[in-house]
């Protein structure tokens, strides 16, 4: 698939040109939802660019050139990543590392050496400290070892941040990044072994469904996450790059009254998928980090009216979006 752009209205001024690493997946797909579904959102004279790997490798640094060298684009949403659940993260913390630290630097590299006006990247409230205080806020990245199941992921991460600052200091660059919590919603990687816990719960339901068989969670149950619909984190990441004027991050998230424990998302995805049969839980399988509660009083401060689409609502369009295109799914 070649790059596919959206072109908004454009009337006089400059037209913002604006390229999505990583436009293939769940988040990226959510800021395209979010502008084609969501009137509000929509702005004259922007022109958006979403790329996918076939588009260029950006582990490789004339690949990622290469791209900058077609597009030219005026500003960045950088998504693109080595992306996985707890389990994934368990088995492969080198790939992580190592795979996000190069694509992160290519991407960084040539958004300074093609004047790139602005860049948001992407972290994650799984990088922070494993020992910390709640609810966790934007200046606490750095203050200790991050959760062990995903370390790779995590100091390549946090690295973004510390680039973002020094390309600031050194070069004046407006590099900044976001810092989501858990995100579902259409277009997630469904696969058991390497994705998230929703996607792997609504996975794990329709299999129950179709072979009359039990649905198992995975761990206890008991730990705790606060999930962002990827539709609700696409708009915020388009307001992030029109508006956020700060370097350091903001965490995008919803409130801490909204974070649900495993079990009560389990059930969730029992009750929008109509399931009747038995939930087990495999104890035996790893819980990760209890929680991550994380603050999003600053995200408040800048966008005090932002309505987040109620969690019951968004896993049943996420349900609808899988049972419908279920020949696309990442399995
Ligand atoms: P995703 O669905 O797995 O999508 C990953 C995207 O990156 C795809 O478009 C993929 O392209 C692209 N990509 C991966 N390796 C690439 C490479 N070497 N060269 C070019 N493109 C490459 O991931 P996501 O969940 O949307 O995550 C997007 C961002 O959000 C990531 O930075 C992630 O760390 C962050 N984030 C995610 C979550 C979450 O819960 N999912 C939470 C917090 C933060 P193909 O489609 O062609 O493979
Ligand atoms: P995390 O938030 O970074 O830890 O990653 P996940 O989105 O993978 O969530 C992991 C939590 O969900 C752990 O407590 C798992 O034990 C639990 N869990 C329950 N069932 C599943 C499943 O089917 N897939 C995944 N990935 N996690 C599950």
């Amino acid at each position: 698939m070649a790059a596919e752009q959206q072109q908004t209205m454009a009337g006089d001024g400059e037209v913002k040109r604006i390229l999505v690493t990583g436009g293939s997946g769940l988040v990226g797909n959510g800021i395209r939802i979010a502008l084609k579904d969501r009137p509000h959102v929509r702005q004259e004279n922007e022109e958006w660019i979403f790329i996918s790997s076939k588009d260029g490798n950006l582990l490789d640094r004339e690949s990622t050139e290469n791209i900058f060298k077609k597009h030219k684009p005026t500003h960045v949403i950088h998504l693109a990543a080595l992306v996985g659940g707890l389990f994934r993260n368990l088995k492969y913390n080198l790939d992580f590392l190592r795979d996000n630290l190069a694509i992160n630097d290519n991407v960084l590299e040539c958004c300074k050496k093609y004047n790139v006006k602005k860049l948001v990247s992407c972290l994650s409230t799984c990088i922070f400290p494993n020992k910390t205080e709640y609810p966790i806020d934007e200046t606490m990245i750095h203050n200790g070892p991050p959760h062990d199941s995903n370390f790779g992921y995590s100091y390549a991460k946090r690295m973004i941040d510390v680039q973002n600052r020094a390309y600031n200091k050194q070069h004046g660059c407006h590099f900044t990044a976001v810092i989501p919590t858990n995100v579902y919603g259409p277009y997630d990687n469904f696969n058991l072994e390497d994705g998230h816990v929703l996607p792997g719960l609504i996975n794990k339901v329709y299999t129950a469904k179709k072979d009359n068989t039990e649905f198992t969670v995975w761990g206890t149950g008991c730990p705790r996450r606060q999930f962002i619909y990827s539709v609700d984190l696409g708009e915020l990441m388009i307001w992030t790059m029109r508006s956020y004027p700060e370097i350091d991050p903001i965490i995008l998230s919803v409130g801490e009254e909204d974070e649900v424990s495993i079990k009560e998302a389990a059930e969730m995805v029992v009750d929008a998928m109509q399931f009747k049969g038995k939930v087990v839980y495999d104890t035996t399988k790893s819980d990760g980090q209890f929680k991550k509660t994380a603050s999003n009083s600053k995200l408040r401060k800048y966008r005090p009216d932002f309505q987040f689409t109620p969690f019951k609502q968004a896993i049943k369009e996420t349900v609808e979006w899988f049972e419908g295109n279920i020949d696309i799914v990442r399995f």
